[in-house]
């Protein structure tokens, strides 16, 4: 069988490269919830962050941390023989509790076979006890760590619009904090966002690379109903980009990216009961096969336009 040739860095293979096998997220879900929502920082969160968070495809927080990953490990070790696995906190702001029931929930998640905890959280959520517990416990236990940082664009006038309730400076803040401990960050990102343009795609990939991030997650903007976002997207106050354009600034985001940095996905996905909009009604893997194909078709590939760091106006001089 021909080989499928990707023109980008692929997560899955690169864990397989790292591990020596396959290895399975298992997403785990806190009674946590987010400062930007109960206050501290603002009122009912980011204008598209819908009441249950990221995970819907997780079981109930009423579990332990422990009883959660227990329970998704047997049925994934049964049905694909996996032997590897990453706790992934996912849901809401996982650094935004106490700091004993930070450590008991990262020391419940380190059982058998885990090599690696990722925690998602945001970037005005980091502080240096956590991350020095999160040292000790990797030295401890044998584990990686990978900080996950939502910052969904560097245009600071679109994250005031979007109720982020933190500018692009917290985002630099947390990162250089986070790589003095060694740890690898991932950073998710909406290409789409209505007051972004393809210039903002560009500064992204950009900043990104500039950062020496580990990781990206593309999302598409999807529209959740009971939403700040899904009222204005009722009311007709914002406009989508067509899903051609955003093949388009995907290709775009990748080619200005550093060729060192992990692409976790390249779309988004949610459940369509729970929105108004989600992916121009297209399956996920549908939109990546086209990114793909249209990278092949062009002769793209991650990293072509990476050619303006390291003081790169010298060039000539040399
Ligand atoms: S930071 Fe995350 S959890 Fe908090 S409101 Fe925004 S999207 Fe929701």
């Amino acid at each position: 069988m021909q080989e499928k040739k990707i023109c980008y860095k692929v997560y899955s293979q690169y864990l397989k490269e790292k591990y020596g096998e396959k290895v399975y997220k298992i997403p785990i879900n806190l009674p946590v919830t987010c400062p930007n929502r109960d206050g501290t920082i603002g009122y009912g969160g980011c204008s598209y962050c819908g009441e249950k968070g990221a995970g819907f495809e997780n079981l109930s927080n009423c579990l332990s941390v422990e009883e959660q990953m227990r329970t998704n490990i047997s049925y994934i070790q049964k049905r694909y023989k996996a032997k590897k696995f990453i706790a992934y906190f996912q849901n809401f702001t996982n650094t935004y509790m106490s700091f004993s029931t930070f450590k008991k929930n990262m020391r419940e998640a380190c059982i058998d076979n885990v090599v690696e905890l990722s925690i998602s959280t945001r970037p005005d959520c980091i502080r240096e006890e956590y991350l020095s517990y999160l040292k000790e416990l990797s030295y401890q236990k044998h584990i990686n760590i990978t900080i996950e940082l939502g910052l969904q664009t560097v245009n600071y006038r679109t994250l005031e619009k979007i109720h982020r309730g933190h500018t692009l400076a917290e985002f630099i803040d947390a990162v250089l904090r986070i790589q003095k401990y060694g740890f690898q960050i991932c950073v998710h990102l909406i290409l789409n966002l209505p007051w972004d343009e393809k210039i903002d795609v560009v500064e992204n990939a950009k900043i990104l690379s500039a950062l020496s991030i580990d990781f990206v997650k593309l999302h598409s903007l999807y529209i959740e109903k009971n939403t700040m976002l899904g009222k204005q997207y009722k009311k007709g106050e914002i406009s989508l980009i067509t899903k051609e354009e955003y093949v388009e600034r995907v290709i775009l985001f990748l080619e200005y990216l550093s060729p060192n940095i992990v692409i976790q996905r390249l779309i988004g996905r949610a459940p369509k009961e729970d929105t108004l909009f989600v992916n121009w009604n297209t399956s996920w893997w549908k939109i990546r096969d086209e990114i793909e194909g249209q990278m092949k078709k062009r002769n793209s590939f991650q990293g072509r336009k990476y050619n303006y760091l390291h003081g790169s106006a010298l060039k000539k001089l040399l």
